[in-house]
Protein backbone atom coordinates (compact mmCIF):
# COMPACT_ATOMS: atom_id res chain seq x y z
CA UNK A 1 0.00 0.00 0.00
CA UNK A 2 1.12 3.45 -0.51
CA UNK A 3 0.78 5.58 2.19
CA UNK A 4 1.47 9.26 1.04
CA UNK A 5 4.64 11.02 2.79
CA UNK A 6 3.15 14.08 5.52
CA UNK A 7 6.55 16.15 5.37
CA UNK A 8 6.56 19.46 7.72
CA UNK A 9 7.88 22.26 6.94
CA UNK A 10 8.92 24.88 8.86
CA UNK A 11 10.23 28.42 8.24
CA UNK A 12 13.24 29.66 10.54
CA UNK A 13 14.30 33.57 10.89
CA UNK A 14 17.62 34.27 12.19
CA UNK A 15 18.47 37.75 13.34
CA UNK A 16 20.25 39.51 15.05
CA UNK A 17 23.39 42.54 14.27
CA UNK A 18 25.86 42.21 11.43
CA UNK A 19 28.74 40.04 11.47
CA UNK A 20 27.71 37.75 14.44
CA UNK A 21 27.16 35.12 12.44
CA UNK A 22 23.94 34.65 10.65
CA UNK A 23 24.89 33.59 7.14
CA UNK A 24 27.46 31.51 8.37
CA UNK A 25 25.56 29.30 10.20
CA UNK A 26 22.97 28.61 7.57
CA UNK A 27 26.00 27.54 5.50
CA UNK A 28 27.03 25.55 8.14
CA UNK A 29 24.00 24.17 8.75
CA UNK A 30 22.29 23.39 5.53
CA UNK A 31 25.58 23.17 3.20
CA UNK A 32 28.25 22.17 6.12
CA UNK A 33 30.65 24.40 5.25
CA UNK A 34 32.75 27.40 6.86
CA UNK A 35 34.21 29.67 4.49
CA UNK A 36 35.34 33.42 5.98
CA UNK A 37 34.92 35.14 2.97
CA UNK A 38 31.42 34.05 2.29
CA UNK A 39 29.50 36.87 0.26
CA UNK A 40 25.87 37.32 1.12
CA UNK A 41 24.26 36.45 -2.09
CA UNK A 42 21.54 38.53 -2.97
CA UNK A 43 18.15 37.35 -4.20
CA UNK A 44 19.17 33.92 -2.33
CA UNK A 45 16.56 34.29 0.58
CA UNK A 46 17.34 30.83 2.30
CA UNK A 47 18.84 27.31 2.55
CA UNK A 48 17.29 24.22 3.74
CA UNK A 49 18.01 20.83 5.30
CA UNK A 50 15.75 17.99 6.35
CA UNK A 51 15.96 16.19 9.69
CA UNK A 52 13.89 13.18 10.59
CA UNK A 53 12.73 13.69 14.48
CA UNK A 54 10.93 11.55 16.17
CA UNK A 55 10.31 9.26 13.17
CA UNK A 56 8.89 12.63 11.35
CA UNK A 57 10.54 13.91 8.33
CA UNK A 58 11.13 17.61 8.85
CA UNK A 59 12.45 20.09 6.57
CA UNK A 60 13.64 23.54 7.82
CA UNK A 61 13.75 26.39 5.69
CA UNK A 62 16.40 28.61 7.50
CA UNK A 63 16.45 32.07 6.06
CA UNK A 64 19.20 34.53 5.55
CA UNK A 65 18.55 38.43 5.84
CA UNK A 66 21.07 38.94 3.12
CA UNK A 67 22.32 41.71 4.80
CA UNK A 68 19.21 43.77 5.45
CA UNK A 69 19.37 44.47 9.16
CA UNK A 70 22.53 46.50 8.26
CA UNK A 71 20.10 49.07 6.90
CA UNK A 72 17.33 48.56 9.66
CA UNK A 73 15.35 47.37 6.74
CA UNK A 74 14.23 43.89 6.84
CA UNK A 75 10.98 43.54 5.04
CA UNK A 76 8.05 42.25 5.93
CA UNK A 77 8.39 38.61 3.59
CA UNK A 78 11.55 38.11 5.38
CA UNK A 79 9.24 37.22 8.60
CA UNK A 80 6.16 36.37 6.93
CA UNK A 81 4.91 33.00 8.12
CA UNK A 82 8.05 32.35 10.24
CA UNK A 83 7.43 29.67 13.15
CA UNK A 84 10.78 29.52 14.90
CA UNK A 85 13.43 32.26 15.80
CA UNK A 86 16.98 32.01 16.23
CA UNK A 87 17.99 35.17 18.31
CA UNK A 88 22.35 35.59 17.69
CA UNK A 89 24.64 37.63 19.06
CA UNK A 90 28.34 37.24 19.54
CA UNK A 91 30.89 36.46 22.07
CA UNK A 92 33.19 39.35 20.98
CA UNK A 93 30.21 42.14 20.37
CA UNK A 94 28.55 43.76 23.22
CA UNK A 95 26.51 45.79 21.15
CA UNK A 96 25.32 42.66 19.44
CA UNK A 97 24.43 41.46 22.63
CA UNK A 98 22.71 44.73 23.69
CA UNK A 99 20.36 44.76 21.01
CA UNK A 100 19.12 41.21 21.68
CA UNK A 101 15.90 42.14 23.01
CA UNK A 102 15.11 44.48 20.78
CA UNK A 103 15.51 41.67 17.74
CA UNK A 104 13.06 40.08 19.91
CA UNK A 105 10.43 42.86 20.05
CA UNK A 106 10.67 42.81 16.12
CA UNK A 107 10.36 39.36 15.44
CA UNK A 108 7.42 38.85 17.55
CA UNK A 109 6.36 42.30 16.61
CA UNK A 110 5.95 40.49 12.92
CA UNK A 111 4.93 37.22 13.84
CA UNK A 112 3.60 36.44 17.39
CA UNK A 113 5.06 34.48 19.99
CA UNK A 114 7.08 31.62 18.31
CA UNK A 115 9.59 29.26 19.46
CA UNK A 116 12.92 30.99 20.32
CA UNK A 117 16.07 30.37 21.31
CA UNK A 118 19.41 32.54 22.01
CA UNK A 119 22.39 31.99 20.02
CA UNK A 120 25.93 32.94 21.62
CA UNK A 121 27.95 32.50 18.29
CA UNK A 122 31.79 32.61 18.08
CA UNK A 123 32.60 31.00 21.49
CA UNK A 124 35.83 30.06 19.62
CA UNK A 125 37.02 33.16 20.96
CA UNK A 126 36.02 33.10 24.32
CA UNK A 127 39.76 34.29 25.27
CA UNK A 128 38.10 37.95 24.13
CA UNK A 129 34.86 37.51 25.44
CA UNK A 130 33.00 40.82 25.87
CA UNK A 131 29.96 38.95 27.50
CA UNK A 132 29.73 37.06 30.81
CA UNK A 133 28.30 33.89 30.99
CA UNK A 134 26.00 34.53 33.93
CA UNK A 135 24.63 37.79 31.64
CA UNK A 136 24.04 35.19 28.64
CA UNK A 137 22.38 32.95 31.15
CA UNK A 138 19.99 35.86 32.82
CA UNK A 139 19.26 37.02 29.26
CA UNK A 140 17.93 34.36 27.95
CA UNK A 141 15.97 33.49 30.80
CA UNK A 142 14.26 36.91 31.29
CA UNK A 143 13.34 36.56 27.89
CA UNK A 144 11.62 32.94 28.37
CA UNK A 145 13.87 30.93 26.03
CA UNK A 146 17.15 28.60 26.13
CA UNK A 147 20.83 29.37 25.36
CA UNK A 148 22.88 27.35 23.19
CA UNK A 149 26.54 28.74 23.13
CA UNK A 150 28.05 28.29 19.22
CA UNK A 151 30.81 28.12 17.51
CA UNK A 152 29.87 27.78 13.48
CA UNK A 153 33.79 28.04 13.22
CA UNK A 154 34.75 25.09 14.61
CA UNK A 155 30.93 23.61 14.41
CA UNK A 156 30.30 23.52 17.89
CA UNK A 157 26.58 23.32 19.13
CA UNK A 158 25.02 24.28 15.67
CA UNK A 159 22.68 20.85 15.04
CA UNK A 160 21.13 21.06 18.70
CA UNK A 161 19.94 24.98 17.64
CA UNK A 162 17.79 23.71 14.79
CA UNK A 163 16.83 20.03 16.37
CA UNK A 164 15.57 22.38 19.48
CA UNK A 165 13.67 24.43 17.59
CA UNK A 166 12.05 21.67 14.94
CA UNK A 167 11.22 19.43 18.13
CA UNK A 168 9.03 23.00 19.92
CA UNK A 169 7.63 23.27 16.34
CA UNK A 170 6.25 19.97 16.31
CA UNK A 171 5.33 19.84 19.60
CA UNK A 172 2.56 22.62 18.72
CA UNK A 173 1.58 21.21 15.63
P1 LIG B 1 26.19 37.99 9.54
O1 LIG B 1 26.40 39.39 9.09
O2 LIG B 1 25.53 37.94 10.88
O3 LIG B 1 25.50 37.13 8.52
O4 LIG B 1 27.65 37.37 9.81
P2 LIG B 1 28.58 36.49 8.84
O5 LIG B 1 28.06 35.10 8.74
O6 LIG B 1 28.81 37.24 7.58
O7 LIG B 1 29.91 36.43 9.71
C1 LIG B 1 30.65 37.58 10.05
C2 LIG B 1 32.10 37.20 10.27
O8 LIG B 1 32.23 36.37 11.43
C3 LIG B 1 32.69 36.40 9.10
O9 LIG B 1 34.01 36.82 8.89
C4 LIG B 1 32.66 34.97 9.62
O10 LIG B 1 33.66 34.18 9.03
C5 LIG B 1 32.91 35.17 11.11
N1 LIG B 1 32.35 34.08 11.93
C6 LIG B 1 31.12 33.53 11.85
N2 LIG B 1 30.97 32.57 12.79
C7 LIG B 1 32.13 32.50 13.48
C8 LIG B 1 32.59 31.71 14.61
O11 LIG B 1 31.91 30.83 15.16
N3 LIG B 1 33.85 31.98 15.05
C9 LIG B 1 34.65 32.92 14.49
N4 LIG B 1 35.88 33.08 15.00
N5 LIG B 1 34.26 33.67 13.43
C10 LIG B 1 33.00 33.48 12.95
Amino acid sequence: MYEEELEVAIKVVIVGNGAVGKSSMIQRYCKGIFTRDYKKTIGVDFLERQISLGGEEVRLMVWDTAGQEEFDAITRAYYRGAQACVLAFSTTDRDSFEAVRSWKKKVEDECGEIPTVLVQNKIDLADHSVVEPEEAEMLARSLGCRLFRVSVKEDVNVGPVFRHLAACCLEEM
